[in-house]
């Protein structure tokens, strides 16, 4: 694709773009009484106009019915859940019987370490990503120690090399292949949150099963921005928040996804809670976990009804629009911000936006990753006022994130040409 600087350009590719039409599902943020340059779709997603009735039919039930609309409701509570199962799996790129929405991401990792990571004699290390998520180290830390372990010797984190940004999937593999038999599980995020930098999550998954581990990725910045197929890379566990790429609102329910194989192992360890418990049974409230043999066997509590109803909405919009032609959106328009952005570094001497996201689409999403050299916080703030919504990360990387659904090509010319406009200043 040819691309050029000008606005009759921007404005020619949203005319083209089949995926136009969503912009106007969703409210726009409004700043200085104009849309907002809204860019941080992989930080909290924007309202679909949708999600306001998805949650007013359940208060409206909850009104009318009290306790019976968990069975005789719209859309009867009991199961609620269930009604996302589909949508949302195929997002995620899984058969149904290996999803469920429950809890939220840190507590959802919580529980699926507590079957998939078992220390036991050798075998007790983990590999992560160097500068993680703050709340996936912690988790893995505590995880750790409460198996009586040190985390400084059993957690081996892979860092980029010296003088470079991004971590080397040949290091990953490497030391995996290095650790070999003392290694348990690989949990790392599928795309990171900072650079943006998106892993091969089949070869890595390959790789840790060849030497006998276990595989798990933290999608919060993948799932709803990348084309996921966790089943066919037989990843082992996963887990994501819905409420950055897939709009589901501040705090949303979060989604787990557990391979076939090891959802039916009933013998696999968990922490149990009711929800999981064989539906049939359930309300006979008897003694003995009977866990459902699917990723619902997982599920502690019964469904956040109002939380699951915005999500219900927004995944339907995701339905519809579908990951395919999502993700060919995903890659022209991030492409088109890269263009932009390295065409300003061209033009201005004196700057320099150096990108620390990969530059080959295949490794990464939505999320372009700006070092501002010498720039950083003023340029930021300058934005800001001009409308740009995005995001600072200390001590000079701001974040912006094209989100195929809402985002059209004329916002990164506007991005592009205010962080221009900004540098002159
Ligand atoms: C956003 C994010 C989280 C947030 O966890 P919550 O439990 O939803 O607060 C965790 N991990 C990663 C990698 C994230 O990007």
């Amino acid at each position: 694709m040819n691309y050029s600087s000008s606005l009759e350009f921007a404005q020619q590719m949203d005319q083209k773009d089949p995926l136009k039409e969503y912009r106007k599902q969703f409210y726009i943020p409004q700043i200085n009484g104009k849309d907002a340059l809204y860019f941080t779709g992989n930080s909290l997603g924007l309202q679909p106009k949708s999600v306001k009735n998805a949650i007013d039919v359940e208060l409206r039930d909850w009104a009318n019915l009290g306790v019976e609309g968990h069975f005789y409701g719209t859309n009867p509570w009991f199961s609620y859940h269930e009604i996302l199962t589909k949508n949302m799996a195929a997002v995620v790129g899984a058969k149904e019987n290996e999803v469920v929405l429950m809890g939220s991401l840190s507590t959802n990792l919580h529980l699926l370490l507590v079957s998939f990571y078992q220390p036991k004699g050798k075998r007790v290390k983990i590999i992560c990503e160097a500068k993680a998520f703050p709340s996936d180290q912690y988790i893995l830390e505590s995880h750790v120690s409460y198996h009586g372990l040190d985390p400084k010797e059993v957690i081996v984190e892979i860092a980029p090399r010296a003088g470079e940004e991004l971590i080397r999937e040949e290091d990953v593999l490497t030391k995996i292949e290095e650790l070999n038999e003392e290694l348990a599980v690989v949990m790392i995020g599928g795309v990171n949150y900072y650079t943006g930098q998106l892993f091969d999550m089949e070869k890595i998954t390959k790789a840790a099963h060849q030497v006998g581990a276990k595989a798990g990725f933290d999608l919060a910045h993948a799932a709803g921005n990348i084309n996921l197929k966790l089943h066919d890379w037989k990843v082992d566990f996963a887990a994501w928040c819905t409420y950055k790429y897939l709009n589901s609102g501040p705090g949303g329910v979060a989604g787990i996804y557990i391979r076939e194989d090891h959802a039916k192992d009933k013998s696999l360890q968990r922490f149990a809670g009711w929800w999981g418990h064989n539906k049939e049974e359930r309300f006979k409230m008897e003694k003995v976990f009977d866990p459902i043999p699917t990723a619902e066997g997982w599920q502690l509590s019964n469904a956040p009804v109002l939380l699951m109803a915005s999500l219900k909405a927004s995944l339907a919009i995701f339905a519809e629009a579908g990951m395919e032609r999502i993700g060919v959106k995903r890659d022209l328009l991030t492409a088109y911000l890269e263009y932009l952005l390295d065409d300003i570094s061209l033009r201005n001497e004196h700057v320099s936006f150096e990108l620390i996201t990969p530059k080959d689409k295949k490794y990464r999403g939505a999320q372009l990753s700006i070092a501002a050299r010498g720039q950083g916080k003023v340029l930021f703030d300058e934005i800001s006022k001009k409308g740009v919504v995005a995001d600072w990360r200390e001590p000079n990387v701001i974040r912006v994130a094209p989100t195929p659904l809402y985002n059209s090509f004329e916002d990164c010319f506007w991005l592009a040409k205010t962080l221009e406009e900004s540098l002159e200043n």
